[in-house]
C-alpha cells in the first residue's frame, strides 16, 4: 500500500522548484549552475520531509529527470503520495460556526480533497468568508469580513499575485488601548480559495492567522 506523505502545499512547493530548473534549462545556463541550481532545490524539498524514509528521499530527488516529460510523470507520480484534506461534513461545518444558520455551504463534493490546504468559501450575502483548516490535529473554523473592493495584489497566504479582497476577523485577544475592544486583524487574501489552494506552498501564514484570530 502507498504511504500518502506528501501534504498539497508541500507539491506546491515541489512544483515551485521544478519550474526554477526548468527555467535554468531553457535559459541555457552551464551545466555547473545547472547542477547548482538542482541540487539547491533537492536540499529545500528535503527540509520539507525530516521524517522522510530513505525510500521517500529518493523519490524526492529531483536530479534523475531531465525532459519536460519526465518532470509531468513525475509531478503525477508524486500527486499519488499526497495527503487528502480531512474528510468533513456539512453538518460538522454548521457546528463549527453555530452563529451562521443560513450560510451559505460548499459543495463538498466538488471539492478536490486532495488539492486542498485548507477548505474556503466564500458568502457573499453575508460579506463572509469562512476558513477551515486542521491545526495541530483539530479542525478549527474562523469567518472574516469580506470588503467589497477586489484587485490584483499579492496574497498573504499563498504569496502569489491574483485577485485579491482585503479579509478581517475579530480576535480573542483584547485591544491593549482599549480593553472593552477585541483586537481585529486582517490582511489581503485570493478571493478564490481554490486558485489559492494551487499556488500555497507552505502554511506559515495560515496558521498565524488562525492562532491569532482563535487566541491560541
Ligand atoms: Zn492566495
Amino acid at each position: 500500500m502507498i504511504e500518502k506523505f506528501i501534504k498539497n502545499e508541500q507539491l506546491n512547493y515541489i512544483k515551485k522548484q521544478i519550474a526554477l530548473i526548468k527555467d535554468s534549462t531553457t535559459k541555457n545556463v552551464p551545466q555547473n549552475v545547472l547542477t547548482a541550481v538542482i541540487d539547491l532545490a533537492n536540499a529545500k524539498i528535503l527540509t520539507l520531509f525530516p521524517k522522510a524514509s530513505l525510500e521517500q528521499q529518493a523519490m524526492l530527488d529531483l536530479s534523475k529527470l531531465k525532459t519536460d516529460k519526465e518532470y509531468e510523470q513525475y509531478i503525477q507520480q508524486l500527486s499519488d503520495y499526497l495527503l487528502p484534506f480531512p474528510k468533513i461534513t456539512e453538518q460538522q461545518l454548521k457546528k463549527m460556526f453555530p452563529k451562521h444558520k443560513k450560510m451559505k455551504l460548499p459543495d463538498l463534493s466538488n471539492v478536490d480533497h486532495n488539492q486542498l490546504t485548507y477548505l474556503s468559501w466564500n458568502d457573499l450575502g453575508y460579506n463572509k468568508k469562512f476558513i477551515v483548516y486542521e491545526l495541530e490535529g483539530k479542525m478549527v473554523g474562523i469567518e472574516c469580513e469580506i470588503s467589497p473592493n477586489r484587485n490584483k495584489n499579492l496574497c498573504s497566504i499563498c504569496n502569489s499575485f491574483g485577485e485579491v479582497a482585503y479579509f478581517s476577523t475579530v480576535t480573542k485577544a483584547r485591544k491593549s488601548k482599549n480593553p472593552d475592544y477585541y483586537r481585529s486583524i486582517g490582511n489581503l487574501i485570493c478571493v478564490d480559495s481554490c486558485e489559492c489552494n494551487k499556488k500555497i506552498t507552505n502554511v506559515e501564514y495560515l496558521t498565524t492567522f488562525l492562532k491569532d484570530s482563535l487566541g491560541i
